[in-house]
């Protein structure tokens, strides 16, 4: 893949979906959780496997370094099928912190049981700051958390929703006054379930 500025890069997971992307940094945290396939269009789970994983991450640190203002991206070393295994696990973790589910079902693999994160913790000119901290790809797991933790504080992580839709768990951003969406796609997710009370109600009269 051609390096260099200027060139059109964008979060490669979740532009398969066409959707918005979540601001700044938050976008990374988007983008890895919409590595996941969703129900009826389908395309590929980018972390089934090595090579796809490693194409989705080489493209990702990419996009993350062209955005970040807060110096936390860079370069990681290629993944491993560990990583790789670790990063479905802590995939899962992150929507049921997140969102209450989690996606694959059920736990994949071995999980890691409820593995700590050590950020770093600096005080500076610049004030207190907390930083990713960790070895090869904690160190990217650990980055999503910080994100996640300052987008709480800043009131824009619950922006961030997983699609209501059963088969559906394509994380979007919402952009609404209100906050209120919950489909990804209105028309794609939100007519199936309207189509399905429909059905159900006809069946129930
Ligand atoms: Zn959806």
């Amino acid at each position: 893949m051609p390096k260099g500025s200027g060139r059109y890069m964008a979060w490669p997971a979740t532009t398969r979906y066409g959707l918005s992307v979540a601001p700044g940094n938050l976008g990374l945290v988007q983008d890895f959780l919409n590595t996941i396939t969703e129900g009826t269009l389908a395309p590929p789970d980018l972390l089934a496997t090595l090579e796809s994983a490693q194409e989705w991450a080489d493209q990702v640190l990419e996009q993350w370094s062209s955005i970040d203002e807060l110096g936390w991206a860079k370069i990681l070393p290629r993944l491993t099928e560990n990583d790789r295994e670790a990063l479905v696990a802590f995939r899962d973790q992150l929507f049921e912190g997140l969102f209450g589910h989690s996606y694959s079902e059920p736990a994949s693999g071995p999980g890691r049981d409820n593995p700590t994160y050590r950020p770093l913790m600096t005080v500076s000119t610049r004030g207190l700051e907390l930083r990713p901290d960790g070895e090869g790809w904690k160190y990217f797991e650990t980055a999503l958390l910080l994100i996640c933790h300052q987008g709480q504080l800043e009131g824009v992580l619950r922006r961030m929703k997983s699609c209501k839709s059963e088969t559906c768990d394509v994380v979007f951003y919402d952009r609404s006054n209100n906050n209120s969406g919950v489909w990804h796609d209105v028309k794609l997710c939100g007519n199936r379930a309207n189509v399905r009370a429909y059905r159900e109600r006809s069946a129930a009269n």
